[in-house]
């Protein structure tokens, strides 16, 4: 039976520990859980919101007027090389445990927050893997019509840190995603934190990569955070060479449609932001691109410096910065 809970504390349930009271609260177990809580929401004209792990949203200090939906849809399944996880389960846990299966393919993916549900939404990545490389196929239920629909890797509309699920956001609901691991793998040491590293086994790997994340980043336990707050910016092969011109030692990447630039090095040695602060918001100091909420800080307060660092970027070098983090 579905529990439906009123005047709920949103903050507990993400990672930078911030945000109001959700109108009402419901957690889902199960793809007819789902639909009883959407049907709830309809009846009564709510808006909805669907949270995972928490991991990559700004609430605001006001809370949500409407129906917060908690996917706790568990399981995780070996079959031969591929795992199928239910759209709640810790992406994590999924990681350790196909590690522990000698799996290769999403090792470089260890540390990340959040749920296996929500990594095609933004098509997770870090240290040269991305979630698109390895998905086989997803669930997701469609809102619009109730339905329950497959999606093949190549439905799926991934890009960088992008998919169809994230432009259409709200619309489709992810259940369960499975991923196509190998046995026969080796390591991927492209990124400069891992190359000048002997790593061969996949536990070495995972071991490196939690390493290098906790001392690049916050201490969720902590600080409050979701990590990167904005996207790297992708621009035209002429702007990337207007930047390198005045902004020497820019590292630079190709990308899917243009190149990449690293904007923690452009907030960091270009803008000089590091350290910068609004209210009890403020740069992280050992990477730029993470925005830490102190205990005493609020959402408004993060708003404004996320604000701050737009309005910077674009007057410096008139790139419109992109959220990575959604912000309600
Ligand atoms: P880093 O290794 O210092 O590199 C800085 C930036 O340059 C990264 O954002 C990365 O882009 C890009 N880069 C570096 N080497 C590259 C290569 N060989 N090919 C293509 N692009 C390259 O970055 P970091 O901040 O310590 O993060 C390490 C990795 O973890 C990155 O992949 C990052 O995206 C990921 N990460 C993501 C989050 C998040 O909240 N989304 C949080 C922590 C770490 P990419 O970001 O496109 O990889």
């Amino acid at each position: 039976m579905l529990e439906i809970s009123e005047n709920v504390v949103l903050a507990p349930y993400t990672t930078f520990r911030l945000g109001g009271r959700a109108k009402f609260f419901a957690r889902i177990k199960t793809a007819g859980e789902l639909l009883d809580a959407l049907s709830f929401a309809r009846e009564k004209k709510l808006n909805v919101f669907i949270l995972g792990g928490g991991s990559n949203v700004l609430f605001d200090d006001a809370g949500f007027d409407g129906l917060v939906i908690k996917i706790e849809i568990g399981g995780i399944e070996f079959q031969d090389e591929t795992v199928i996880a239910g759209a709640g389960e810790d992406w994590d846990a999924l990681v350790e445990r196909a590690i522990e299966k000698n799996l290769w393919g999403i090792e470089n993916l260890s540390g990340i927050p959040g749920t296996a549900g929500a990594a095609p939404m933004q098509n997770i990545g870090a240290y040269g893997q991305e979630l698109s490389q390895v998905l086989l196929w997803l669930e997701a239920l469609d809102t619009a019509n109730g339905e329950v629909r497959r999606f093949e890797n190549k439905e799926c509309g991934f890009g960088y840190r992008a998919s169809r699920f994230k432009q259409e956001t709200g619309r489709f609901v992810v259940l369960r995603a499975a991923v196509r691991l190998r046995a026969d793998g080796e390591p991927n040491l492209s990124y400069r934190d891992l190359f000048r590293r002997e790593l061969r086994t996949l536990p070495e790997i995972r071991r490196a990569v939690l390493e290098i994340r906790s001392s690049k980043f916050p201490d969720l336990a902590k600080e409050g955070t979701a990590g990167s707050f904005f996207l790297n910016p992708v621009v035209s092969p002429q702007k990337a060479a207007e930047l390198a011109a005045r902004f020497p030692g820019l590292p630079q990447f190709p990308a899917q449609n243009g190149t990449k630039i690293s904007l923690a090095w452009l907030l960091d040695h270009g803008l000089r932001l590091k350290g910068e602060r609004a209210g009890g918001a403020r740069v992280f100091e050992r990477q730029p691109l993470v925005i830490v909420a102190d205990k005493n800080a609020s959402a408004h307060d993060t708003r404004a410096l996320a604000e701050r660092i737009k309005k910077e970027v674009r007057e410096k070098t008139e790139i419109e910065l992109e959220e990575e983090v959604r912000v309600l």
